[in-house]
């Protein structure tokens, strides 16, 4: 379950003195247990499409489906992971973890055990009492994934959640969302900057237009689902042609996206 749709999309944002259509006429099916990695340059509307999908922003045109249904509001197995962790500074690592269960009114015992469960998942079991602020970026991270765990989602929305991380620990996380896609089967929405990100992570790799944004190429990504690929020829091949594809988009000349920044 989790399938996600975007059925002719159109997403104008209505201020006081101007309009801007970030989204245009976008299409796209997401299976079930897929791994789609979305790029495309800075301003095209991936943001803006990870929130139509999660419930949080209303479409202006068309339709976004979720196992089919329209997407109305937020939903109950759909997790949102942001860059910049979304952790409440006061609350415990353990209530961060939980706060997605007890926003939802899981009973006490459940939350419990899927909170400490997932941060055993993330490797911060020991950390339960700890403060975020006594956490580093790839720890808070980590924690940010345990709580979308924690709600035992099927569709995992991610908007360039490892951008702030240093290239070590990134990789390092990259490798944790490959290994609990492996072992849960969600589906996951990853938008990214990166191009090795996008291979590494995404079985198919979607690229937007320039705004307003809309579907410009699809690019089939059959050798991901191991952590060795990075190593591979094949690895290089397709973080080759895809940069090549972007440039065609005209993407890499709007210095936002030309590799990787971290
Ligand atoms: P991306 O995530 O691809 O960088 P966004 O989805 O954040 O792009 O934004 C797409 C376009 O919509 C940009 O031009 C941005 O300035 C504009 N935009 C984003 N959020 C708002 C908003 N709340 N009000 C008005 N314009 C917005
Ligand atoms: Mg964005």
């Amino acid at each position: 379950m989790g399938a996600l749709a975007f059925e002719n999309v159109g997403l104008t944002y209505t201020g006081s003195d101007r309009e801007v259509r970030a989204l245009e006429g976008l299409d796209l099916a997401v299976r079930a247990g897929e791994s789609v990695a979305i790029i495309g340059p800075s301003g095209c509307g991936k943001s803006t499409a990870l929130l139509a999908a999660s419930g949080l922003l209303k479409v202006t045109r068309g339709r976004v489906l979720v196992d089919g249904d329209p997407v109305t509001g937020p939903r109950l197995k759909t997790a949102l992971i942001l860059q910049d962790f979304g952790l409440l500074p006061w609350k415990t690592v353990y209530h961060n973890a939980a706060l997605g269960l007890e926003i939802r009114r899981v009973g006490a015992a459940q939350i419990h055990d899927r909170a400490m469960t997932s941060l055993a998942r993330v490797g911060l079991a020991d950390f339960a009492d700890a403060f975020p602020g006594e956490l580093s970026g790839g720890m808070r991270q980590r924690l940010a994934v345990a709580r979308a765990l924690a709600l035992e989602a099927d569709l995992l929305l991610m908007d360039e959640p490892l951008s702030a991380l240093d290239a070590l620990t990134r990789e390092d996380l990259q490798g944790l969302l490959l290994d609990i896609w492996l072992q849960n089967g969600h589906t996951s929405v990853l938008v990214t900057h990166s191009i090795e990100e996008a291979v590494f992570l995404g079985r198919r790799i979607v690229v937007l237009s320039p705004r307003p944004g809309r579907v410009a190429a699809v690019v089939d990504n059959p050798g991901m689902g191991e952590r060795e690929y990075r190593a591979s020829a094949a690895f290089y091949e397709q973080c080759a042609n895809l940069r090549a594809l972007l440039a065609e988009e005209g993407a890499l000349q709007t210095s936002a996206l030309g590799g990787d920044a971290s």
